[in-house]
């Protein structure tokens, strides 16, 4: 790809990767500020993740997704008022350091350049294989939440939710509220919560408005009579040609249930596959077994004009997203001389209150929610890599052979050389090596990211155009 590469003309001040809170609060603030700036997102409308939709969604599943969704609209409206430059279906598969980003919208690649970029790609559910995930019938809760704010689409028959995590509990929630025969709750989650989330309630008490919003949530699931269980394990989907069963065990006790869709949800990580392939400096979260791009109070990663925002650079939520957005703003606008440094200092004192007041519970959520390693202790049949249909034991034969880096296993056996590219098993491989050879997943390594991103046809790479203005 180097020969795409040498092109002079900046196009823009500033682009913006992602239209969720964190990148269209960014890029509004930077435009209102007068600076030229373009926003790319691989979906038909802004929202990102939380607010999917949220421009078209009909009344009756506005009361059913609730206040949270409802307070993406002001986002997104004073998005649509601002003099920016939005590409929407405009899927980005490879980003340079130099500030020239390439993306496919409609069949065409494109090429464009900025002073600045903004990484605002959010998250994505934490993929978790276990035996009979590969079944038709088997599918991310978020997925089906997703299903539900583009279109009041709702699964038929009976539905068993299993995982862990608030987002889980949410699904179950909406679902109840769509009159959907709901089996069973399967959570990962300890039944006792664990001492680190303990000692972190007294701060999450600050915020008691949200700790209510978690009661609330289990008091409809008990109202329902619906089933719930904690920590079970040996999740697995049965069935011939799809799902038809669920199996785990609670303690020593075996439960199996009939089911005509498995909705899994394992919380969720920073999407980092651009700040990877970017090669910016990251860092692991210990609690909630991630990896997230390395960066200051601002956003600003180990690239100078490299920015994240959001999610994408730590989980914190769609209201912290937004706000976390609007510091990347500042910090941009006053490099660039828009702004003096007293005034985003100011700005930003105030922006950092309500991000401390919005971040109050997190250190308890993420403690209560916190995944085990043994998560990732699979019988040796489990699919790993669904793309090239990699198994656990071809997995650890690579390991004992003596590859211990997740690139010398996809030399080996080509996980995450499929479609996906390694989206869905690259951070599972790492923990596998590290589980396996008793290292810590930080020697442990991850999977390098090679452009193209996403898959494009070799034909959109030969007649790339270059947007200039
Ligand atoms: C499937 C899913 C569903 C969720 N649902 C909820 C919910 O209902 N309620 C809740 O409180 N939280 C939800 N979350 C968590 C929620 O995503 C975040 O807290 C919040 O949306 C983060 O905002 P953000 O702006 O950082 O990222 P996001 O809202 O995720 O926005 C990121 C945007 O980047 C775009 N993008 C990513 N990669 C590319 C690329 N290569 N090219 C172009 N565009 C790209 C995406 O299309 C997306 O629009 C969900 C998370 C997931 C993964």
């Amino acid at each position: 790809m180097k020969e795409l590469m040498n092109v002079s003309t900046i196009g823009f001040d500033v682009a913006v990767i992602g239209a969720g809170p964190a990148g269209i609060s960014c890029a509004a603030s930077l435009a209102d500020i007068g600076l030229e700036v373009v926003i790319l997102d691989e979906q038909a409308n802004p929202g990102g993740q939380i607010y999917k939709n949220i421009e078209k969604v009909s009344d009756a599943c506005l009361k059913i997704l609730g206040e949270d969704y409802k307070a993406g609209k002001p986002l997104v409206q004073r998005f649509r008022n601002s003099k920016l430059t939005y590409f929407s279906g405009a899927c980005v598969w490879q980003v340079n350091t130099d500030g020239h980003i390439f993306y496919s919208k409609e069949g065409n690649s494109h090429e464009i350049a900025a002073r600045y970029i903004v990484v605002a790609t959010g998250a994505m559910e934490r993929p978790v294989p276990f035996p009979g995930w590969t079944l038709p019938g088997v599918m991310g809760a978020g997925g089906a939440n997703n299903l539900i704010k583009n279109g009041g689409v709702k699964p038929s028959g009976r539905v068993v939710l299993a995982g862990s995590g608030p987002l889980l509990l949410l699904e179950a929630v909406h679902l109840i509220e769509m009159d959907v025969e709901i089996g069973a709750i399967l959570e990962t989650t300890p039944a006792v919560p664990n001492l680190s989330s303990l000692v972190n309630l007294p701060k999450a008490l600050k915020r008691i408005d949200l700790l209510k919003k978690g009661i609330v949530m289990l008091h409809k699931i008990r109202k329902a009579g619906i089933k719930h269980y904690k920590g079970i394990r040996n999740l697995t989907a049965k069935g011939n040609d799809r799902v038809e069963s669920v199996h785990a065990m609670k303690a020593d006790i075996p439960l199996d249930i009939d089911t005509d869709l498995l909705l899994v949800h394992f919380g969720v990580i920073p999407n980092t596959a651009i700040f990877r392939q970017l090669e910016c400096r990251h860092q692991w979260n210990d609690v909630q077994r991630y990896w997230f791009p390395q960066c200051d109070k601002w956003g600003r990663t180990s690239l100078d004009n490299v920015f994240a925002a959001g999610d994408g650079c730590f989980v914190h939520g769609a209201v912290s997203a937004a706000l976390k957005g609007e510091l990347t703003a500042l910090a941009i606008a006053a490099d660039m001389k828009m702004i003096h440094e007293h005034e985003r200092d100011k700005q930003c004192a105030e922006i950092e209150m309500r991000l401390k007041l919005e971040l109050a519970p997190r250190q308890f959520i993420d403690a209560m929610y916190s995944p085990s390693q043994a998560l990732y202790k699979m019988p040796t049949e489990t699919t790993i890599c669904r793309c090239e249909c990699i198994t656990m034991a071809e997995i650890l034969e690579a390991i004992d052979e003596g590859c211990v880096d997740p690139n010398e296993i996809k030399a080996l056996l080509r996980p995450g050389m499929g479609p996906c590219q390694g989206k869905m098993c690259g951070s599972v491989i790492s923990e596998i090596i590290s589980m396996h050879t008793r290292k810590d997943i930080r020697e442990a390594g991850s999977l390098n990211i090679r452009p193209p991103l996403k898959n494009i046809p070799l034909s959109e790479i030969a007649e790339i155009e270059l947007l200039t203005k």
